[in-house]
């Protein structure tokens, strides 16, 4: 399929050609001819699946071939991009701009942490399309320097997120202020709780359905390993794991904001070139360090979940989980940044006692294997204990067992010992993730049903 067969206009067709694009991806091809039909969307895809140019090249040609409604007065933005952070925000910004190359949009983005004045600026001068967070349209709203009255498209990106992050009250007053009729509305999020279905039934129009990566999936091309270590040793397991490959960009994840900080120090003084991306840092701060991470002066970038929420980082080899994350639906978002086109990725958990039931949730929600490995010198002093059964297996009653031994696995304290944390006995799924066809078949060979598995050490 190619993007002319999905209805695109010549000055699309001609920038996507520019940035690479050849083939449309799974989203790419269910959710435009939707959307350029004008129908509302809920668009079940996560950070990497192609979702930007899903809702953006037919909000672009919208934009770009319907005459804006006449009225009196000034410009009005004609469409609205909401989106959780200011680093989703710059990026669609980024993105929108590059596929609307050949078509002159005025746009403004919209966050808060900085000054008000370029986009009071922005904003006076008129534009079609803005990109915006919540909190700060809100503030824009309450001093009346933006009209949302000619809005014509609504995207929801990340919507789960935004709701995470507690924007519901926000989105709601924005959503009040919306024209009601002749609106479109294209709702993006990776999961679909309950709140994000109710919020869909007020506010959009019969919206269609198109869903590309199931909820809770990883790229396949992943290897996840799990290393069991004592909280007090994680920063020396984090440099013995750094120092095996330092050229290896990776992407660390830190439970705090603080913790980040100190970490990044540490890395720093340890002779790593590392930086820290978290909401206590400036705008300034976070772009300049995803800057120079993404163009490799920085090897390390120690982040926090919500910081790095959505950021787009090609081909990202390794992810670190220096803490696990509480909310087992964050690994799947940390994770989504590697593996991504079918490229291969690692994605490591330095797991200590503290975080053994964290671990547990994210094997019963991925429903697959994770292989577990003591590395020599960095053995817990007392073997972890899993809880009440192997990760995974939660239905199993009594005693404290660890998870299942490979069959050559060796207990923690006998040098390298691989086991598997895996996800029970449920049988594993067909192909389940449209987007990465390639990718899955790549992995394939690397899957396991559940049961223990014998792997090879390095
Ligand atoms: P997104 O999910 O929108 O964050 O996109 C993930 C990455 O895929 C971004 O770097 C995009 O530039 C890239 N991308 C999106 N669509 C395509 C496509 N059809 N072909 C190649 N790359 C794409």
């Amino acid at each position: 399929m190619s993007f002319e067969s999905l209805g695109l206009a010549p000055f699309l067709l001609r920038a996507l050609a520019e940035q690479g694009y050849e083939t449309p991806t799974p989203i790419q091809q269910q959710a435009i001819p939707l959307a350029l039909d004008g129908h509302d969307l809920l668009a079940g895809a996560q950070t990497g699946t192609g979702k930007t140019a899903a809702f953006g090249l037919p909000l672009l040609q919208h934009l770009g071939t319907s005459p804006q409604a006449v009225g009196h007065g000034p410009r009005k933005p004609r469409a609205l991009v909401l989106a959780p952070t200011r680093e989703l925000a710059t990026q669609v910004h980024e993105s929108l701009r590059d596929y609307s190359k050949y078509l002159r949009i005025p746009s403004a983005v919209i966050y808060g942490g900085v000054g008000m004045g370029n986009q009071l600026d922005a904003l006076r001068r008129g534009v079609d399309l803005v990109i915006a967070c919540p909190g700060r349209l809100i503030d824009h709203i309450e001093r009346r320097s933006i009209d949302l009255s000619g809005i014509e498209i609504l995207v929801l990106d990340e919507a789960d997120r935004m709701l995470d992050m507690g924007f519901l009250p926000s989105i709601k007053r924005i959503l009040a202020k919306l024209p009601k009729q002749n609106r479109q509305t294209l709702l993006f999020s990776a999961t679909f709780p309950e709140s994000i279905k109710q919020l869909a039934m007020e506010f959009m129009r019969h919206p269609r359905e198109v869903q590309v990566t199931p909820q809770n999936t990883v790229a396949e091309t992943i290897a996840h390993r799990v290393h069991p270590v004592d909280a007090g040793r994680k920063r020396e397991l984090l440099l013995h794991l750094l120092g095996q490959d330092t050229r290896v960009q990776t992407l660390v994840f830190a439970k705090t904001k603080h913790g980040s900080d100190k970490l990044t120090t540490f890395l720093e003084k340890s002779g790593i070139q590392a930086a820290a991306i978290h909401g206590n840092k400036s705008q300034g701060q976070r772009l300049r360090a995803l800057g120079d991470f993404k163009a490799g002066k920085v090897k390390v970038l120690v982040a926090t979940d919500i910081a790095a929420r959505g950021i787009d980082i090609d081909q990202l080899p390794r992810v670190i989980n220096f803490d696990l994350p509480m909310v087992a639906e964050d690994y799947v978002h940390r994770i989504g940044r590697t593996g991504r086109n079918g490229s291969s990725g690692e994605a490591l958990s330095l797991v200590s006692q503290e975080d053994a039931k964290y671990l547990r949730q994210i094997v019963r929600l991925l429903d697959r294997d994770m292989e577990i490995r003591d590395l020599p010198g960095f053995e817990p002093q007392v073997p972890i204990r899993w809880g009440n059964s192997a990760p995974g297996k939660a239905e199993v009653p009594g005693g404290q067992r660890p998870p299942r031994k490979s069959s050559h696995g060796r207990r923690p304290h006998g040098g390298e010992g691989q086991r598997h944390a895996h996800a029970g006995a449920k049988a594993h799924g067909a192909q389940r993730d449209g987007a990465r066809q390639p990718a899955a078949d790549a992995g394939r060979g690397r899957r396991n049903n559940g049961g223990p598995r014998r792997s090879g050490t390095r």
